[in-house]
């Protein structure tokens, strides 16, 4: 058998390692290897070089290191309760320090009058602070340590910790690592990278992430370790979006046909926006390429993307071509059937809605023009990607609100024709540039930047509910003039029979204050039939009702242009983009619209930000930056199976740059040289097929 190389070495074989150690750290750290433990980064690290004196050490925020000397040391206590206390004394005050374990040893090496140099963190004790088991140094005693100006802090466990693996511990391994005479790094970045962007090798990167000698080392080797970390995931995505490309020859959308040109000549009766005419340009150039499209259409609520992906549609039908569109709630799904159905009213096209409760009977029917291809445009949720759902020839789908769908269904999608369709995926909101690129970096990407002319942006107000009574006067002056509200409450999710119960109480008190015959109040939740769902929302859109109480299953797709006030009651449990859709289902007619939130008094500093950026600004695109940036990618949908979580070190919303570096450097490559097959490029091509075949979480990205 071949000798592992450094990194591939099995852990247990590092000295202090050994078996029992080794299968904890594999159980609670993923470390099997060399090469893991190595990639294990510090979360932080410590200036080793500075001395706080004791009258600065206020808080116990962060770790501190003193210079003093011990004025006094005494044993407390009995038994389990037993402790050692000393105190230790600068120029400018003095310091209690406590051991609760290890005491004998303490005591041999602590006595009055001795110099020390401490270190630890200090914690608020009986009104004053202290600091338990700080780490001791005899000044002047140099350790023999790579470097100790920074001490790497690493997150550890319990289990390791018991095991004597906690920060410490997991360092002190470190240093054997790094020690070793069998140390050594292979590069992954080639030679013109590494010159180009004056970056560190990768050997030297290891060694200062954890144990630099310097500031500008420690940056240096973060900034050469992120890179590395975004670069790959940019050359995987580009180099799979380009081997579709290749191997996907698509359908060809020759001409444009009486379908669209009669659409847009006779039945279109606005204006298309130039934004709406720059993207479906760039959709029809895919269409007639040859090659199969995928691409992201992102645009602001209410920007026109569904008209956007209609009249693509036609150019499908123009070339004999089927198209269906995908929605993820049977809410959306029936409102894109009755826009479409009604957008195309006197047209020769059949269009029909497919969902989990299309009666069989529909189905049937569904299925017949489907197979003999009569019936042209499907739409529906996800009931389209069933297996018995079969179409006669499809070359064009759209996937509405992606990102609730997730990966696994689009590729599902792709893979059920002879010739996989085109496929055109639209988000409800707009998605930060960072999380585009990394979520969606295998798609191209058009953007609707602009809205459609005569709207007037949504005037949004914040309300504390113990002052609601002009909210309901309010009401009523704008229901007086003819337009509708919707008022909207939170579903708190631990309980389903407690949220209706929030929702029934809701609608209760909205019918008492505003009482019929007066006035008409509806109510929409998603523990109704979808009969009496759409019931409900029938009556809003014919102006039955002039109020309705909701839940979020209105919170996408809805479009009733005579509602114009949207009130969110207990709007600070709602998330930004949450409250951005709720609010973009008003603001679609020629109205002044209003959004009211309304919340308590009490707010989290999170909550009291989103409301703010609410009231601030109705632009979506700082609205999901801002979003991004108070929850993390963690909490945005789709993100789960993007690998961004599984990041080791940069993080897409702090190094925006960096991913824009990697980004553009890894298109500059793949451009040209798509299969990594130059001399240049041949250690990236190596280090891709490695780290396809180790890491699980690769394979999850698409
Ligand atoms: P989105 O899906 O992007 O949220 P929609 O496609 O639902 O937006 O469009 C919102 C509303 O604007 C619809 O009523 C639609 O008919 C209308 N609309 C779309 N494009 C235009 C345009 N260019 N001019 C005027 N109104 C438009
Ligand atoms: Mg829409």
């Amino acid at each position: 058998m071949m000798q592992a190389t450094f990194l591939e070495t099995p852990i247990e074989y590092l000295k202090g390692v050994g078996p029992a150690r080794a299968e904890i750290l594999g159980k609670e750290l993923q470390i099997r290897t060399f090469g893991e433990l190595l990639s294990l980064f510090p979360f932080r690290y410590i200036d080793r070089s500075k001395i706080f004196p004791v009258a600065e050490v206020k808080d116990d925020t962060a770790y501190v290191q003193i210079r003093g000397k011990i004025t006094s040391v005494e044993t407390l206590g009995k038994l389990h309760a037993k402790r050692l206390v000393a105190t230790l004394a600068d120029d400018t005050g003095e310091i209690e320090l406590v051991w609760f374990a290890g005491i004998k040893w303490v005591e041999s090496k602590i006595k009055i009058g001795a110099e020390f140099i401490v270190f630890g963190k200090p914690s608020w004790f009986n009104g004053h602070l202290n600091i338990a088991h700080p780490e001791l140094e005899i000044p002047g005693e140099q350790p023999v340590l790579v470097s100790d100006t920074f001490r790497p802090l690493y997150s550890s466990t319990e289990k390791l910790k018991s095991k004597g693996l906690d920060s410490r511990g997991l360092s002190r391994l470190m240093r054997t690592l790094v020690q070793s005479d069998r140390f050594f790094v292979p590069e992954t970045l080639t030679p013109s990278i590494l010159d180009n962007l004056r970056l560190m090798n990768r050997q030297e990167a290891f060694l200062n992430i954890h144990f630099p000698s310097s500031h500008e080392m420690l940056q240096k080797a973060q900034a050469r370790l992120k890179f590395e970390e975004l670069f790959y995931i940019q050359l995987r995505l580009l180099k799979q979006k380009f081997n579709r490309t290749r191997k996907q020859s698509g359908h060809t959308f020759s001409k444009v046909g009486h379908y669209l040109n009669d659409f847009y000549h006779h039945y279109l009766s606005f204006e298309l926006t130039n934004a709406q005419k720059r993207v479906i340009k760039e959709i029809r150039g895919d269409l007639g390429s040859g090659k199969q499209m995928n691409r992201l259409l992102q645009g602001d609520v209410g920007s026109g993307k569904t008209l956007v992906a209609l009249m693509t549609m036609l150019i499908a039908l123009d070339n004999n071509f089927q198209a269906c569109m995908m929605a993820p709630t049977e809410i959306l799904a029936f409102q894109h059937y009755s826009t479409i159905t009604k957008m195309l009213s006197g047209l020769d096209v059949k269009v029909e809605l497919l969902t989990g409760s299309t009666k069989p009977a529909k189905r049937k029917e569904i299925a017949g023009g489907l197979t003999d291809g009569t019936l042209h445009i499907l739409i529906g949720t996800h009931a389209l990607i069933e297996e018995n759902v079969q179409f006669r020839n499809l070359g064009f789908v759209v996937i509405d609100e992606q990102h609730r769908f997730g990966v696994a269904q689009r590729a599902r999608l792709w893979e059920k024709n002879p010739v996989t369709p085109h496929v055109l995926v639209m988000t409800a909101t707009p998605i930060p540039r960072t999380l585009a690129m990394t979520l969606y970096g295998d798609l191209d990407n058009s953007v609707i930047d602009e809205m459609p002319p005569g709207r007037k942006p949504v005037i949004t107000k914040h309300v504390f509910d113990a002052k609601i009574d002009p909210v309901f006067e309010f009401i009523r002056k704008q229901v007086g003039l003819g337009t509708q509200v919707y008022i909207v409450f939170p579903l708190i999710q631990e309980s389903e029979t407690l949220d209706l119960k929030n929702l029934m109480e809701g609608y209760e008190s909205v019918k008492t204050i505003f009482p019929s015959p007066q006035y008409h109040i509806g109510m929409v939740h998603g523990k109704m039939k979808q009969q009496e769902k759409d019931k409900a929302m029938e009556r809003f859109l014919k102006k039955e009702t002039q109020i309705l109480v909701a839940t979020t299953v209105i919170e996408v797709g809805v479009d009733i242009p005579n509602a114009s006030v949207m009130v969110i009651e207990n709007a600070e449990r709602f998330g930004l983009s949450q409250l951005h859709q709720l609010r973009g289902r008003v603001g679609r007619g020629a109205d002044q619209s209003y959004c009211i939130l309304v919340t308590g008094y009490k707010l989290t500093t999170e909550a009291k930000k989103r409301i703010e950026t609410m009231v601030a600004t109705n632009d979506g695109f700082i609205i999901a930056e801002t979003d991004l940036r108070l929850r993390g990618p963690g909490d945005v949908e789709g993100t789960q199976q993007s690998g961004i979580l599984n990041l080791k070190i940069a993080d897409i919303i702090r190094d925006e740059k960096i991913l824009k570096y990697a980004r553009n450097l890894a298109t500059d490559i793949i451009h040209d040289d798509p299969d990594l097959i130059s001399e240049n490029n041949a250690v990236l091509s190596r280090h891709l097929k490695i780290m396809n075949k180790y890491s699980e979480n690769w394979g999850l990205i698409s």
